[in-house]
């Protein structure tokens, strides 16, 4: 017999955002509802992340406004989840 775990979250399960810099791995967390968009650079350096107004400033701004949006939305005739690799199969390098 094989047991197959599936492990799924909706929006309503996230309560943050979290940013990690690549370099310092410091991290900046948020509660989702206060959040609005990503913060512009990592206190380890003056390297901003992206361009303010930019391709990934903007989409990750547009991310977060509309998972707020579905988080928020109880009245569809559906429940949205999102599937995440479990812990034993995705392992830790
Ligand atoms: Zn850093």
């Amino acid at each position: 017999m094989t047991v197959e775990t599936k492990t799924t979250i909706e929006l309503s399960d996230v309560t943050t955002v979290e940013f990690e810099c690549n370099k310092c791995h410091s991290i900046t967390l948020w509660p989702l509802e206060a959040a609005k968009v990503p913060p512009p650079k990592c206190y380890c350096s003056d390297q901003p992340w992206f361009t303010i107004g930019g391709e990934t400033y903007e989409g990750i701004a547009s991310l977060i406004s509309l998972m707020k949006r579905f988080k928020e939305i109880k009245k569809e005739p559906f429940i949205m989840r999102f599937g995440i690799k479990s812990v034993s199969a995705a392992g830790h390098a």
